[in-house]
C-alpha cells in the first residue's frame, strides 16, 4: 500500500471528461509531478485531492485513510494555488496563521508555528506586512508557509511558480525542493513545464486528455516514452515518417535500417536530436546504426550546442552537436547516424 493513493478518479463537466480514470500511487515523502500541457486534466486532479472538486467516481487515501467523502479542510492537504490566493486585508502573519487559527489551535502555539513556518520560507521578519508590500517571489513564499503551518500530510502545488520570472522560478524551484525534501513531505505538482517537473519531483506522471499516459522518472521518461504524445511533449524529437519495403524492410528516407517496426499500420521513427551525429558521406557504418543522407541547410550556435538542419529525402531533421564540433558548411552533403535503439517507432496518428 502506498502512503497516497488515487484510483481510478473521473471527474465529467457535462459531455466533456476532464479527468478519466486516473489511478496513481505516491510513496511517502515522494514528490510527483503531474505534467502535460493546458486542459489535460491536472488541476482537476489536484482539486479533487483537496477536497475541492467532487469526484463522480474514484477514490483518494491517504496513509490507507478514505479521503474521498471527507470536506477539504478535514484532509489535512496544504495547497497552494498559482495565483497565490492570499488575504490581501491581513499581514503575513495572520495569512501563515489562517489554517491553525481555523483549527482552534492555542495562540502561543499559533505564534510560535508561524514564525517556523516564516523561517523556513525565509521570510522572518515580514510579518507585519500586507500581501501588497511583498514581490512575487515573497508572496510564493506566504502562500507555501500557509501551506505547510498546518504541518500537511500532503502538500499539492498547483502551478504555483508561474507568475514569478524566469531566475527566481529557477531559484523558488530548487528552494521548493529542498524545503520538500528536508521536511520529507509526500507532494503532488502541477506543473505544464517539463523544467519544472524534472528538478522538482521524483517521478512525474505524463497527462494526456484526462489520463496519465505515462509515470516513471525523468529518465524512463525520456529514454523510453510510451507513447508518441509522451515522446513529442516531453522533450525535442525527430519524426521520421517511416515506409516499408517490398520485403518488409523499414525504410526511412528511402534507405533500409535496422529499426523494429510495428506489426502493422503506418509509423514514424522518433529520434532525440542528441542522439544523432553528423558523419562525412564516405564514413562506414556499423550495421548496429540506422543511416540517414542530406544536405545541411543550416548550423546554429546556441551556446552549449550547436543544432544542425539536415534535409533528405523524407524531410528534415535537427542534429544536436556539441559545441566544438568541427564547422560544418550549408549545403554539404553528409550521413546522419544513431545507434538503432535510439529509434523510437510510435503509430502515424490520424490527422
Ligand atoms: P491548465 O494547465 O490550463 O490549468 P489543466 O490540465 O489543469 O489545464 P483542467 O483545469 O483540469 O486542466 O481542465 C480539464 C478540462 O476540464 C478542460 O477541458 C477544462 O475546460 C474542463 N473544466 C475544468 N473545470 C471545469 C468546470 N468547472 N466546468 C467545466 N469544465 C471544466
Amino acid at each position: 500500500m502506498s502512503y497516497l493513493e488515487l484510483a481510478g478518479l473521473q471527474k465529467r463537466y457535462g459531455a466533456s471528461v476532464a479527468v478519466d480514470d486516473v489511478s496513481l500511487a505516491v510513496e511517502k515523502g515522494e514528490a510527483v509531478a503531474l505534467l502535460g500541457p493546458s486542459g489535460c486534466g491536472k488541476t482537476t486532479t489536484l482539486r479533487m485531492l483537496a477536497g475541492l472538486v467532487e469526484p463522480d467516481r474514484g477514490a483518494i487515501r491517504v496513509d490507507g485513510i478514505a479521503m474521498t467523502n471527507l470536506p477539504a479542510h478535514k484532509r489535512n492537504m496544504g495547497y497552494v494555488f498559482q495565483s497565490y490566493a492570499l488575504f490581501p486585508h491581513l499581514s503575513v502573519a495572520g495569512n501563515v496563521a489562517f489554517g491553525l487559527e481555523e483549527r482552534r489551535r492555542p495562540k502561543a502555539e499559533i505564534a510560535r508555528q508561524v514564525e517556523d513556518a516564516l523561517a523556513l520560507v525565509r521570510l522572518a521578519g515580514l510579518d507585519q506586512r500586507r500581501p501588497r508590500e511583498l514581490s512575487g517571489g515573497q508572496q510564493q513564499r506566504v502562500a507555501l508557509a500557509r501551506a505547510l503551518v498546518i504541518h500537511p500530510s500532503v502538500l499539492l502545488l498547483d502551478e504555483s511558480l508561474s507568475n514569478l520570472d524566469a531566475k527566481l522560478r529557477d531559484a523558488m524551484r530548487h528552494e521548493i525542493r529542498s524545503i520538500q525534501r528536508s521536511l520529507g513531505i509526500t507532494t503532488l505538482f502541477v506543473t505544464h513545464d517539463q523544467v519544472e517537473a524534472l528538478t522538482m519531483c521524483d517521478r512525474i506522471a505524463v497527462m494526456h486528455r484526462g489520463r496519465i499516459a505515462q509515470i516513471g522518472t525523468a529518465e524512463d521518461i525520456y529514454e523510453r516514452p510510451a507513447t508518441r504524445f509522451v515522446a513529442e511533449f516531453v522533450g525535442r524529437a525527430n519524426a521520421l515518417p517511416a515506409t516499408r519495403g517490398p520485403d518488409g524492410k523499414v525504410l526511412l528516407w528511402n534507405e533500409p535500417q535496422p529499426v523494429a517496426a510495428p506489426a502493422s499500420g503506418e509509423f514514424d521513427v522518433f529520434v532525440r536530436p542528441q542522439r544523432m551525429r553528423i558523419v562525412p558521406l564516405s564514413e562506414a557504418v556499423g550495421s548496429e546504426n540506422v543511416r540517414v543522407s542530406g544536405r545541411i541547410l543550416r548550423s546554429v550556435f546556441v551556446g552549449d550546442h550547436v543544432e544542425v538542419l539536415v534535409e533528405g529525402a523524407g524531410g528534415q531533421l535537427t542534429v544536436e552537436m556539441p559545441s566544438g564540433s568541427p564547422a560544418l558548411a550549408e549545403g554539404a552533403e553528409v550521413a546522419v547516424i544513431w545507434r538503432a535503439q535510439d529509434s523510437l517507432p510510435f503509430p502515424r496518428e490520424a490527422p
